[in-house]
């Protein structure tokens, strides 16, 4: 008896069962399947995930292998190329067929046109689908048929386009493909070990399709209600925290958008403004993919041309102390701290600490950029790039340049009570709420009696913020008057 010719599903940023158009074509294909993901390191160092993201994938991938066991199916490992592992999967399985979700970074994107066409050649049957966004980044155009450099329009133009293709089941059952050699996961080493610094990340996260779907259903039994006036917050666990979950695919926008619409319609009248503005920040998630698309090099090159001069400084120790979370200004020093130790910062805390850098330090975005990268759980190509760019004043519709984060102000107004500084930061704990955002002007008898001696306990500021922003506004008057 001949075996029907396999088919093979290459699982890459889509680690999830279900909403899979790939994994549920391939089992509508209705021959045998070998699921398979490629640790590409040959990516360039841009696109070679960051050690946190390296840390999430090691467990989605176990809960990956566990789910498809579950449906009868072996998840197979490769290290490599993908443009020399697949085509040899392909010989060695005698595959058929090979359906993939599609990925819009450029780099990957000009890879898999060109395995596309290899494979074809060769008589495979090769498919790729959506399962990242809610629209191909290229469908919304302006009346012009231009991409959209301003937000509020490319959402209207989003949410215009109708609602997103309802979400897939998971498949029932999985039939196994042949058996074939792959790598234990353990070898690929992408937890750390000496040092082991995550321990913080296992506390604080659940990675793999399970826990995605877990914060879904506890976000929308919870804060969703509040996300409107809450998000803001970065006192209050108010956000949905499912962006890491997003970056790995554990769960898809389309399923996010319709689990969002289908409580607003059970919850009737009140939900639905917060609801909204939660969808809207997916809808930012889109306009980053559509801003990648269009300006590839987004990641590297500023987005105005006019920024292109613009009189950056070196400044290594301003640099150090500002990874290290030792600026001297707590809201900054905070969300720094709440990164190293959790991988995620809230995006209040992200917008004034790369605010910080880049007008308060005058360091190059892209020195915060590549930072994050290596840091965060999420570090999305595409929505880092664009936020970063968005801080700096140089990105698609980023808020003018003189609007320059103050930390104090930022501080008062979005942790009024200075729980998040005291939760990161313990050696300002004691200080009165009066003093949290500010302990360089704190009384010494205030000081004295928290237990913060400064400069020794907590830093003095490294800069004077007032004195960096005129120079900050300075430096934008130059290239202002080159333009
Ligand atoms: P929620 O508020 O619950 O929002 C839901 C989802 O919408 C998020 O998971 C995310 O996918 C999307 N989203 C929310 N805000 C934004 C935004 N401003 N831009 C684009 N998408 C958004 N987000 C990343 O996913 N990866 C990154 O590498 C990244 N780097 C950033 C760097 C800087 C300097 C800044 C200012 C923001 C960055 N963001 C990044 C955007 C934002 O901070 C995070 O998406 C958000 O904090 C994630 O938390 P959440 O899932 O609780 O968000």
């Amino acid at each position: 008896m001949t075996h029907p010719a396999p088919s093979i599903v290459w699982f890459r940023s889509d680690l999830r069962l279900a909403d899979n158009p790939a994994l549920t074509r391939a089992v509508e294909a209705g021959r045998p399947i070998i699921p398979v993901f490629i640790l590409d390191d040959e990516a360039p160092g841009r696109y070679r995930p960051g050690g946190a993201t390296r840390w999430w994938l090691h467990y989605s991938l176990r809960a990956l292998a566990d789910s498809l066991a579950g449906k009868g199916a072996r998840l197979i490992l490769r290290r490599g190329p993908a443009e020399t592992e697949l085509p040899r999967l392909v010989k060695e399985t005698g595959a058929g067929a090979i359906f993939w979700n599609r990925l819009y970074e450029p780099w990957a994107n000009e890879r898999d046109a060109r395995i596309k066409t290899e494979l074809r050649q060769r008589g495979c049957e090769v498919e790729s689908f959506n399962a990242r966004l809610l629209a191909e980044p290229w469908v919304p155009k302006t009346g012009g048929g231009e991409p959209y450099r301003v937000f509020t329009p490319f959402w209207k133009a989003l949410v215009a386009l109708g609602e997103p293709e309802p979400p897939l089941p998971a498949p029932p059952r999985i039939e196994a493909g042949p058996a074939v050699a792959g790598d234990e996961l353990e070898d690929w080493a992408l937890t750390p070990s000496a040092p082991d610094w995550a321990g913080g990340l296992r506390e604080s996260w659940t990675p793999g399709e399970t826990g995605a779907l877990g914060r879904l259903d506890a976000f929308l039994d919870g804060d969703i209600a509040t996300y409107k006036d809450a998000r803001n917050r970065p006192d209050k666990p108010a956000t949905s925290r499912l962006s890491p979950h997003l970056r790995w695919g554990e769960v898809s926008p389309r399923q996010i958008w319709h689990a969002v619409r289908h409580r607003i319609e059970a919850a009737g009248g009140g939900a639905e403004s917060s609801a909204w503005s939660f969808l809207r920040e997916l809808g930012w998630r889109e306009f980053s993919y559509h801003l990648l698309y269009w300006w590839p090099d987004l990641p590297e090159r500023t987005w105005k041309e006019q920024f292109l001069d613009f009189p950056w400084a070196e400044d290594e120790a301003g640099y150090r102390a500002w990874t290290k979370g030792q600026t001297g200004y707590p809201m900054v020093d905070a969300g720094i701290r709440e990164l190293w130790h959790t991988g995620w910062m809230h995006n209040r805390a992200r917008m004034i600490a790369a605010s910080f850098l880049v007008k308060d330090l005058l360091i190059p975005w892209q020195k915060g950029e590549r930072w994050f990268w290596d840091t965060l759980v999420d570090a999305d190509l595409a929505n880092n790039a664009a936020s970063w760019q968005w801080v700096a004043g140089c990105g698609a519709d980023a808020a003018p340049y003189f609007r320059i984060f103050n930390p104090l102000t930022q501080g008062r107004k979005f942790d009024p009570n200075g729980d998040y500084v005291r939760r990161w930061i313990p050696e300002l704990a004691r200080l009165p709420d009066a003093h949290i955002h500010a302990p360089w002007a704190a009384p010494q008898q205030t000081l004295d009696a928290a237990g913060v001696r400064l400069g020794e306990t907590y830093p003095v500021p490294i800069v004077d913020h007032q004195a960096a922003r005129k120079r900050a506004l300075e430096a934008f008057e130059r290239i202002k008057k080159q333009a």
